[in-house]
């Protein structure tokens, strides 16, 4: 019987563990690539040679989802093995920004986002550089990849692992599931311990103009509770079973959350209903506290992520002040004309 081989790697990020995933079959097999440190090089290296693999044998790599925790060795591992690498199509973007070009483009639209969300002006700069760094020493961009679009299947062996799309952490988060077997390889789409945030999208997807990250991460939950899934492979964490539980646990805490931000809002409006609205930053503040550099952006992601689907609904309505977008509850009692 084929194995499938959870590597785990040290990260130097606040989740400081990364999951890879090792197949040894006549197509070697890496899903997911780590981070880029040489600790995240050795960890692969080594455990793949506990096999009897080398990582110059491998064959192919298969990327859940573009983030630097999860591809961040591809580079490198294609230079030493020539291994074919797949991601979906919507994260193709993400994955291939190269060199400094790259990097400013995207650090604009950052900037664009936290100008949008309120951030005030004597925290952007700081904020902006840290996360600049944390690109350059993490980021290699890579664009030799051949894109999924979901519904492949890799053979191997003794079992497939069909592709299954699952936008909703990053627009191109995949899912790899062995329908006989059970066996279910999530990335960061689900987790046990960890709430998987819904990032909010700064790309502009050609395909999907009026993509919502949560809208669509809870349609990719409500798929996956469907699937008869035994096991789980997570991107973070050991394996797990009972995925519907799981999924069910992530509803409840969205619902929660989007509660709680619809109350802050409600709580902003002043007695005589006057209100100069709430913005983005000040949602991430009273639910996360101060936040810095990269959790900034997570805090403010997460607010937005809420704050859209709430306007989808119909429960809030949102306008500009100037280049700021603010948020208003809907009321209920109120008559038109
Ligand atoms: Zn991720």
């Amino acid at each position: 019987m084929t194995k499938i081989h959870r590597i785990e790697i040290r990260s130097p990020f606040v989740l400081d563990r990364v999951n890879c995933y090792y197949i040894k079959d006549s197509t070697p097999t890496l899903i997911d690539a780590g981070v880029n440190t040489a600790q995240s090089f050795q960890d692969v290296e080594s455990a793949i040679k506990e096999t009897g693999g080398t990582v110059e044998g491998l064959g192919r790599i298969i990327l859940t989802h573009a983030h630097s925790d999860h591809i961040g060795l591809v580079t490198r591992i294609v230079e030493l093995s020539g291994a074919e690498v797949f991601i979906h199509k919507w994260d193709f973007e993400k994955m291939s920004h190269e060199g400094e070009h790259g990097l400013i483009r995207r650090i604009e639209k950052i900037r664009r986002f936290f100008i949008e969300t309120g951030v005030p002006e004597s925290m952007i700069e700081k904020t902006l550089s840290s996360i600049a760094e944390r690109f350059r020493t993490f980021y290699s961009g890579f664009s030799a990849v051949k894109p999924l679009e979901g519904g492949e299947l890799f053979s191997f062996h003794d079992f497939c692992l069909e592709v299954l799309h699952t936008p909703g952490h990053t627009p191109g988060s995949i899912c790899l599931f062995d329908r006989k077997g059970g066996t279910f390889l999530s990335g960061d789409t689900l987790l046990k311990k960890i709430t998987s945030n819904p990032l909010v999208e700064l790309d502009t997807l050609a395909e999907k103009p009026a993509y919502r990250s949560l809208e669509q991460y809870l349609s990719s939950l409500e798929f996956i509770a469907a699937l008869p899934v035994t096991k789980v492979l997570p991107g973070h964490g050991g394996p797990f079973s009972n995925h519907r539980k799981r999924v069910e646990e992530l509803f409840t805490h969205h619902r929660e959350r989007m509660d709680k931000i619809f109350q802050i809002l409600k709580d902003s409006e002043a007695p005589s209903g006057s209100t100069s609205g709430t913005t983005m930053f000040r949602v991430a503040n009273i639910i996360f506290g101060c936040l810095e550099g990269i959790d900034l952006f997570l805090g403010l992601s997460e607010a937005q992520c809420h704050l859209e689907v709430l306007e989808k609904k119909g429960l809030v309505f949102s306008a500009k002040q100037g280049a700021i977008k603010v948020y208003y509850p809907v009321k209920a009692d109120v008559s038109i004309g």
